[in-house]
This record gives C-alpha cells, sequence and structure tokens, in this order.
C-alpha cells in the first residue's frame, strides 16, 4: 500500500509503498477515507534527530483520521466491517482512573508504556489502510462525510475542549478572541458562535482569513496589530473574557495579555514559541492561563453532534496521497484556506 512518510530528518515527508498491516488481536484496520494536515505536522517535520520526541523514523504521517473498518483482529467486539468512523487520536493507557473518565489526551501513563498517537509516533492516516490498536479509539461516523469532517478529530476537538472550559466566562456582553484563523480557527470561530452569545473577533494577519471569519459568523475580523484597539473600544477597556491564541508566537501570546479582561481566560493552542506572563503587571487580575492538549473522547462525539446539528462545517482543500507532499508545502507557506484533506 501507499503511505505518507517522514523518512529523513530535514527533508520533506515521501510517499512510498510499504506493506500492508495486518490486524493483530485486539487490534482493527482501517481502510483510511480521508486524512488531515495539521501544521503541527509542520513542527515534527521541523525537528532534528537530537530533539525529534516521536521515537523513530520512517513514521507514517497523519494524526486526523477517518476510514472505514476493514479487518477486525481476534477478540475485537463491537465494530462492524464496513462501519465508517474517525479515530480518537491521543491514546492512553486505557486502564487508568484519569482514561476512566475519557481524557486520554491526559493519560499519565501512556508516555512510559510506549504508547504513542497514530501520525505522532505510531503509523497514521497518511496511507491506504491504517492499523488501530483498540476499538475503543474509533468514533461512529455516522452519515458525516469523511472529508468534510475527518478534521474535527483535532482542528475541531481541540479547540472545543478550550471553548468547552470557558463557557461559565461566555456571558451576554463578552468577547472572545480567536486569533489565527486557520485549520482550527475557522472552526473555533463557528464553535463560539453555536454554543455562547459571546461578540467573536477574529484575528489573523492575512485578510483572505479574515473574510472567512466573517463568512463562518465573526461579528468582527481584525488583523493583529489592531486588535488591541478595536477590543478596548468594544469592551469600553475592560477587555475580552476569553482568548483563544492559535498561533502561539511572541506576537500573539502578548495580544492575549494585553486584551484579557480581568477574570478572563486565555488559551495558547498554538505552538509558535511564545508565552503568556503571568504577574502584577503583565495581565489583568484574575485571569487564567491554560496550555490545552487535544480532547477527550467524550467531547470529540460532542464535537461531531455539533456537525451532525449542521452549527460547524469545516472549509477543506482536498488532495490524493501522491499530492500530500505539496499539501504540506502549501500548509508551510500559509497558502492553504481552512485545512487540507488527504483522500488516499
Ligand atoms: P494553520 O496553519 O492552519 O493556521 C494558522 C493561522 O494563523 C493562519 O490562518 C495564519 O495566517 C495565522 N497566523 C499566523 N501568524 C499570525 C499572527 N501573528 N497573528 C494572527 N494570525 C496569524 O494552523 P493550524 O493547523 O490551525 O494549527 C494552529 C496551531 O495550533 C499550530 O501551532 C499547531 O501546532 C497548534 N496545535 C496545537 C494543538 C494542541 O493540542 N495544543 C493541537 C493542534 C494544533
Ligand atoms: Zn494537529
Amino acid at each position: 500500500m501507499k503511505a505518507l512518510q517522514y523518512r529523513t530528518f530535514g527533508q520533506w515527508p515521501e510517499v512510498v509503498e510499504v506493506e500492508r498491516p495486518r490486524p493483530g488481536p485486539g487490534q482493527v484496520l482501517l481502510r483510511v477515507t480521508a486524512a488531515g494536515v495539521c501544521h503541527s505536522d509542520l513542527g515534527l517535520l521541523a525537528r532534528d534527530a537530537d530533539t525529534y520526541p516521536y521515537g523513530s523514523l520512517p513514521l507514517t504521517l497523519g494524526h486526523e483520521g477517518a476510514g472505514v473498518v476493514a479487518e477486525i483482529g481476534a477478540g475485537v467486539a463491537g465494530v462492524r466491517v464496513g462501519e465508517p468512523v474517525v479515530v480518537y487520536g491521543p491514546w492512553g493507557c486505557g486502564r487508568c482512573r484519569v482514561c476512566a473518565t475519557g481524557a486520554e489526551n491526559h493519560c499519565p501513563f501512556a508516555a512510559a508504556l510506549g504508547i504513542r498517537a497514530p501520525g505522532l509516533g505510531s503509523a497514521g492516516s497518511m496511507a491506504q489502510y491504517q492499523l488501530v490498536n483498540d476499538a475503543r479509539h474509533l468514533v461512529p461516523l455516522g452519515d458525516l462525510d469523511p472529508v468534510r469532517h475527518v478534521c474535527l478529530t483535532d482542528a475541531g476537538l481541540t479547540p472545543y475542549h478550550a471553548i468547552r472550559q470557558s463557557l461559565p466566562r461566555l456571558l451576554p456582553g463578552s468577547i472572545a478572541v480567536v486569533v489565527g484563523v486557520g485549520g482550527l480557527g475557522h472552526v473555533a470561530v463557528q464553535m463560539l458562535r453555536a454554543l455562547c452569545p459571546a461578540t467573536v473577533v477574529a484575528v489573523d494577519i492575512d485578510d483572505d482569513r479574515l473574510a472567512l471569519a466573517r463568512g463562518l459568523g465573526a461579528q468582527h475580523a481584525v488583523r493583529t496589530e489592531d486588535t488591541a484597539e478595536l477590543v478596548a473600544g468594544l469592551s469600553r477597556g475592560t477587555g475580552a473574557a476569553m482568548v483563544l491564541d492559535l498561533v502561539g508566537s511572541p506576537a500573539t501570546t502578548d495580544l492575549a495579555a494585553r486584551v484579557a479582561a480581568r477574570g478572563a481566560d486565555v488559551s495558547v493552542i498554538g505552538v509558535g514559541g511564545g508565552a503568556v506572563p503571568v504577574g502584577y503587571r503583565t495581565i489583568a487580575f484574575d485571569a487564567s492561563v491554560r496550555f490545552p492538549y487535544w480532547g477527550s473522547r467524550p467531547e470529540l462525539f460532542e464535537v461531531l453532534e455539533m456537525a451532525a446539528a449542521g452549527q460547524i462545517r469545516v472549509e477543506v482543500e482536498t488532495y490524493s496521497l501522491d499530492e500530500a507532499p505539496v499539501a504540506y508545502r502549501r500548509l508551510a507557506e500559509g497558502r492553504v484556506r481552512g485545512r487540507a484533506v488527504v483522500v488516499p
């Protein structure tokens, strides 16, 4: 079968022929129907051999995956061949008290047990077939189109996980600022509009992304450098109740600290090398700063419910598996609108 693999440090990933895996006991083999291209993969590709935290190369990329159950290993119950599913990515041990709550994204034992997320250490979805270690990682897709919805497993789940925790702050009259209207951000804008009465301010450096945000319901869409003034004007100087920073660069974390209201939630999801300072005169009193990671299994079900109810839609550009390296290059150049999705 074909797979997109990261094979050599410092090189772009390549499409190669690899052996089609067979499901062992407890495992499920998917025929992949769609795989999302996430900005986090660019961070992975930027690591050198000394700082690479995802095990060894080669690695089949893709941590946003959808597929159809193709083969079932011995002892697997509860899934049927032909069933359309998406893959819940942040695999935990499945046995500890944290995993028991569904928050496998915070399993304290996964790393020590050598359990790695697909595409981030174990073979991912950028291939014709994908092996999934346990049927519990499969979430039914129902009638939803895999290409249009695959990226909800990360670009939907990650902002949802952050927004959900901040909903008590997002009261009528409040402001929510979304910085970076890319794969995650364009879904985040819609989630905020559907889930709370806050006024949504979308922020980007690219006018086309700002237009996309307006089209998806943001009441205001503004360039990064103009954001502080706009938020001050809208809030009579009090600031935003939530800032969702999907860039995380020094410029955007600085902005987040400046526009956060007293008692605000600041969630930094982007991993752009910035940090939000907490202390006297660096941020408003009682503001909280959070660094969310992916989301829980129940939250992924909730995100898919939002899609099924028509509350969120994903803007996608599609690529064949042979074209997948092109998708990565376009993402690196900032030229992807919404999410790039590989259809093997
Ligand atoms: P993307 O490339 O699709 O989107 C990034 C957007 O940010 C683009 O629209 C770009 O124009 C905009 N942008 C860049 N610089 C900006 C600036 N200074 N001000 C405002 N906007 C700016 O990326 P994505 O796939 O949506 O990922 C976003 C970030 O989230 C990445 O850093 C990724 O690694 C991270 N991420 C984190 C988690 C987590 O669990 N914490 C999960 C997924 C992704
Ligand atoms: Zn991701």
